[in-house]
């Protein structure tokens, strides 16, 4: 099974991943995460990804194509992954549906999750993740037990570069320019299926959770 999450940034798509792959036995691949690494570890990957990313910009799509590439081809993707964050544009999008067929593998559900913009900005402002195991918080909506400890490993809280007000807003015009497009991409090949962001993690779980058990 391999399954995409789009939506805005903030929408709540690492938080719904970490329930979905959970439930459903699938390998989390986040292009975010792995950039976030790359960038944290100083490789020349990170060197090139970080001036893009401190500007809310995406990275260029071959190096992030090269990425989910190597990723999809790993034995552990064998039963399944979850995209987050990729395609993020159309060209990735055809590259991914080009490369697919090669290693016996096509997309079966696009899953879109809509959420309010001034919403959007609530949940990305306060947005909170763990240096070491990368859990999402949220200062209001979803708080730690200890302020600014990870409740899954102790590890400490930190709030992402990108995720001040400035670069919050100009990510947000970033996807209503280069991604929103696929929404179109993917239902003129019947994958894709809203999800409404405007509730309660549980409540949007439950959605995903219904959509996914019918596939
Ligand atoms: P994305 O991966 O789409 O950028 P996240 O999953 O990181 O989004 O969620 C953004 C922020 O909003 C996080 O701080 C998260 O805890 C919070 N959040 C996620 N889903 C909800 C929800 N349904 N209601 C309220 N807050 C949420
Ligand atoms: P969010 O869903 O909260 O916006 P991500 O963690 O998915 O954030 O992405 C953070 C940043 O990483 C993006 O703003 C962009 O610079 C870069 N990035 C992640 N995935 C891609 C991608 N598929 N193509 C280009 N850039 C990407
Ligand atoms: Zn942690």
């Amino acid at each position: 099974m391999l399954i995409i999450l789009l939506g805005p940034p903030g929408a709540g798509k690492g938080t719904q991943a970490e329930k979905i792959i959970q439930k459903f036995s699938l390998v989390y691949i986040s292009t975010g995460d792995i950039l976030r690494k790359a960038v944290k570890e100083g490789s020349a990957l990170g060197r090139k990804a970080r001036e893009y990313m401190d500007q809310g910009q995406l990275v260029p799509d071959n190096l992030v194509v090269e990425i989910v590439r190597g990723r999809l081809m790993e034995p552990d993707c064998a039963n399944g992954a979850l995209l987050d964050g990729f395609p993020r544009t159309v060209d990735q999008a055809v590259f991914l549906e080009q490369a697919l067929p090669d290693i016996d593998k096509k997309v079966d559900r696009v899953l879109l999750i809509e959420v309010d913009e001034n919403e959007l900005i609530e949940r990305l402002t306060g947005r909170r993740v763990c240096g070491d195991c990368g859990a999402n918080y949220h200062v209001k909506y979803k708080s730690p037990k200890v302020r600014n400890v990870c409740d899954q490993c102790g590890g400490d809280l930190y709030q992402r570069d990108d995720d001040t007000l400035a670069t919050v807003t100009e990510r947000l015009e970033v996807y209503k320019r280069q991604t929103e497009s696929l929404v179109e991409f993917y239902q003129e090949r019947g994958l894709l299926s809203s999800i409404n962001g405007n509730q309660d993690i549980d409540g949007v779980f439950d959605q995903i959770s219904s959509v996914l058990e019918d596939l």
